[in-house]
């Protein structure tokens, strides 16, 4: 890696090494491209959703209400709008919403769209070579104690930072799978502890996630009867996550936000490995097509998918091999080498990128709980900081017809002792700056 050439190739790298935050523009954004994959795999996974729905409904009480439905509600926090112009000192002509995936069932974050879906793909899989179960069948079959049994000659491994730990281990656990997952420094306590007391085996290891997943790629392959989740390259974790494509649309309209020329809307998606926010940005741009708009946003100490989409080495390129070390109190970022495919995929879907300090993000979080009294964890709302830094470089989006979309990725399962410590951090940083 030739770090001289690739400044000068792309003079944004300097900023980067500096940890100054930047908004990058993405050169080749709304080119016509041959995609991997396609509209119609989003409407195979929502198919299988469908089928999975009165399994769901029977393994997760909590999803009765929705009749098996995993599915978030999308807020309109004007409240918060009004925190956030006093906090930026300057109003912002258009809407403010929250897609509040911190509430998704399962796993209490954005984890629960992409994790989940795999599982369901695997025992779906399973069931059908081993069984008679037909697509038609009621999938609340596979709540059953023979299909458990038959689950329980098959093990799930996968590694995380923690939330995609929480919903691939709750989920393979309900169907009976042996579940380990293999878990970075970063993972907290409480997220070992949950998995463990759900029968999950949970494995830790002193290194960043990047160096994680290969241990965890080699366990699974020593086992034929073991399904590994890759959350560098799966194509399943990414169809799962773009399915919320089709239910945000139901969402806008249902909620009379418009989406026209005239009428943009900007999504700001935090961005780790870059699997959660590729998969949601590709959905989006497949099924409401060219007015809306996805944006990453990165901690300046880990702009992995950044980095990687800058110089087009994807996941060839390390935050490492720019000089910076990849830590960051955004759990769920802390993945300083990108995805396989994420960027790949990327390449002309994405608007651009924002990167962050991490002190800002805990500005918003309490902003958020003391104007809606929602909460989110740290890396949820990442999206607060990048719509003025956004809006500063893309003036089409600074106007009055436009809805910004803070995609909030996660937090509902935090511990009280650790929301109150992220609050009251908030509250601190507040202070000092009035
Ligand atoms: C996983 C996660 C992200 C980022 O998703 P990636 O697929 O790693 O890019 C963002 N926020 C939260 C809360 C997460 O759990």
């Amino acid at each position: 890696m030739d770090k001289q050439m690739l400044i000068k190739q792309y003079p944004q790298i300097k900023d980067l090494m500096a940890k100054r935050p930047i908004v990058w523009r993405n050169p080749d954004y709304g080119k016509t491209a041959k995609l991997p994959l396609s509209q119609a795999q989003i409407f195979d996974a929502v198919a299988r959703w469908e089928r999975f729905a009165p399994y769901l409904e029977k393994a997760f009480p909590e999803t009765v209400a929705t009749h098996g439905v995993i599915e978030s509600p999308l807020v309109h926090i004007d409240r918060m709008q009004a925190a956030w112009e006093m906090l930026n000192r300057q109003s912002l002509m258009g809407q403010m919403y929250l897609k509040a995936d911190s509430e998704l069932p399962v796993s209490g974050s954005i984890k629960s769209r992409g994790g989940i879906y795999e599982v369901l793909k695997f025992a779906e899989t399973v069931a059908m070579e081993r069984t008679d179960l037909t697509y038609m069948d009621d999938y609340g079959i596979l709540a059953t104690p023979r299909y458990h049994n038959l689950f329980s000659q098959y093990s799930v491994i996968v590694a995380s930072t923690g939330n995609l730990a929480l919903s691939v281990g709750i989920a393979a656990a309900s169907f009976g799978f042996k579940t380990t997952v293999y878990m970075s420094h970063d993972a907290r306590e409480w997220k070992k502890a949950r998995l463990r007391a759900g029968g999950v085996t949970v494995k830790e290891f002193a290194m960043d996630f990047s160096s994680v997943i290969p241990l965890a790629r080699e366990a699974a392959k020593a086992d034929p009867h073991c399904h590994f989740v890759d959350d560098e390259g799966s194509t399943d974790l990414f169809l799962g996550y773009a399915v919320a494509a089709v239910r945000l649309q139901a969402q806008l309209k249902q909620q009379e936000i418009k989406l026209d020329a005239d009428h943009p809307v900007v999504v700001y998606l935090p961005a780790g490995v870059g699997g959660s926010p590729s998969g949601v940005a590709f959905g989006l741009k497949m099924i409401m097509g060219a007015n809306i708009h996805p944006v990453f946003c990165e901690p300046v100490h880990v702009p992995s998918v950044t980095l990687g989409m800058m110089t087009k080495l994807n996941h060839r390129i390390s935050v490492q091999d720019i000089g910076l070390d990849g830590l960051t109190a955004a759990d769920g970022l802390a993945v300083s080498r990108p995805s396989r495919i994420a960027g790949k995929i990327m390449r002309t879907l994405l608007l651009g990128s924002v990167t962050f300090n991490d002190d800002d993000l805990f500005t918003y979080v309490s902003e958020l709980i003391d104007t809606q009294k929602l909460t989110v964890e740290p890396s949820a709302a990442a999206g607060f900081t990048a719509i003025k830094p956004l809006m500063t470089v893309f003036p089409q989006f600074a106007g009055p017809n436009v809805t910004h979309i803070v995609w909030a990725t996660g937090g509902e399962m935090m511990p009280t002792s650790e929301r109150q410590l992220d609050y009251q951090r908030g509250v601190d940083l507040l202070a000092e700056r009035l």
